[in-house]
């Protein structure tokens, strides 16, 4: 499976304005590559080829006098901007079809200059590590880096970012074998608590990250001095990077905290079963704070990928699965439960439930029965497949990590959902 490798970099003056060049051309390449597939497409006629792009908005641009400074950067970073933007669109594409699993892709959409993160993505061709600690990348020299962990093994990409507090970031893509741990005796099935992070079937309880609320008030202090600096002054600007650092620090302890709990979850049990809820709908209710505060489907994600690099099963239930109204105990259906009700008694057999706990258990239940059924092998197959590109980062072990708000999926073959369940003698 294919991991993300992150690790800070320090580009010196020369490389700061070398790179800036290869943003700016990436970005150039890529707006203009989308404005002729638009225009064309707002013509009518058909859509235009990778080819075509390439050889008009790269190779002849070249020699046009506006364009001739896309000489001046490697010519792997505007094929890679290129490849960006047909993915983009496969996404757009596949997501009209139904092909995609999860959120919406929305068109490809023009870059800017204002935007917060600037990126370029390379291949082998244009970068190398050198014996010395440094990266060579093509047209840029080379870069110095803080190793905050050796990699892996030879990486087959690597994207250069900035980020809005201006910190450059080297993420190269490691090929890694799946590490298969030990058979474990349990499953699990988890809830998202809303007192807790998250409540398991057997009625233990993962406390919430105690961090980002205190963190918090420090952004909303730094938000408010920035509200207070007049627009375009010296002040203001520094302000906003400062605002940008703190929100960046909030993002990678929560992240780190989620790879903590989610290893652990992993190596403890063969199998494990979460609502799949709809985020971006609590989202909007007065909830939305602690639900995403909890980073539930970030943490989702680290579940997905690290059961498939770990051979456990992994299975979402779906969100209109009733799990809080529901008795766990004898299968009654109670009907609905206010989200103030803590604690309930069923009116068929009497047992009393604890909400969180109540529902964790029919997370198990119910998780353990599609997975026998082989409904969640489009899961699994899917990865195997490939068809998920997104590169996951891999744990990090010190502090001082790159990027915030990445998302996390699989895009690794690994085992189907069916072989998993065989091991654990579920499937007749
Ligand atoms: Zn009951």
């Amino acid at each position: 499976m294919q991991l993300r490798y992150n690790y800070r970099a320090y580009p010196n003056a020369t490389q700061h304005r070398a790179l800036a060049n290869a943003f700016g051309c990436a970005r150039v390449v890529w707006n203009d590559c989308l404005r002729d597939r638009k225009e064309a497409h707002a013509a009518g006629l058909p859509y235009v080829k990778s080819a075509e792009l390439s050889r008009l908005r790269i190779t002849q641009a070249k020699r046009t006098a506006e364009r001739a400074w896309l000489a001046d950067v490697s010519a792997v970073v505007l094929q890679q901007s290129l490849r960006d933007l047909d993915t983009a669109y496969k996404n757009f594409f596949d997501s009209l079809k139904g092909k995609r699993q999860g959120r919406k892709a929305g068109p490809p959409r023009y870059k800017s200059k204002k935007d917060t993160r600037q990126s370029i993505r390379l291949n082998t061709n244009a970068f190398s590590l050198p014996a010395g600690g440094t990266v060579y990348v093509a047209k840029v020299g080379n870069l110095n880096v803080t190793w905050s962990r050796r990699l892996p093994a030879a990486p087959t990409s690597l994207t250069i970012t900035k980020d809005s507090s201006g910190r450059y970031f080297l993420s190269f893509v490691v090929d890694t074998e799946p590490d298969i741990l030990p058979q474990a005796e349990t499953d699990t099935g988890l809830d998202l608590g809303l007192s807790a992070f998250a409540v398991l079937s057997d009625g233990s309880k993962i406390d919430s990250p105690r961090f980002p609320r205190r963190a918090e008030k420090k952004l909303k202090r730094l938000q408010r001095a920035l509200s207070r600096k007049a627009k375009g002054s010296k002040n203001r600007a520094k302000a906003r990077i400062k605002v940008a650092r703190q929100h960046a620090k909030v993002a990678d302890r929560r992240r780190d905290w989620h790879h903590k709990a989610s290893t652990q979850i992993i190596r403890d049990n063969q199998a494990v079963y979460v609502e799949d809820l709809a985020v971006s709908g609590l989202g909007r209710t007065r909830l939305a704070k602690s639900v995403h505060d909890a980073g539930w489907s970030a943490f989702v994600g680290m579940l997905q990928y690290k059961a498939v690099k770990h051979g456990r099963t992994f299975a979402k239930v779906n969100r209109a699965f009733p799990s809080s109204q529901v008795c766990s105990a004898c299968g009654f259906r109670d009907g609905p439960k206010p989200l103030h009700i803590r604690k309930w008694t069923c009116h068929e057999c009497g047992t009393m439930h604890d909400r969180d706990h109540n529902a964790a258990r029919n997370v198990l239940f119910e998780g353990r029965r599609i997975v026998a059924a082989g409904r969640a092998e489009t899961l699994n197959a899917l990865w195997s497949a490939g068809e998920t590109r997104t590169k996951v980062p891999a744990q990090r072990v010190e502090a001082g990590s790159p990027r915030k708000g990445q998302t996390t999926q699989a895009g690794s073959p690994g085992l189907q959902a069916r072989e998993h369940v065989k091991w654990m003698g579920l499937v007749r």
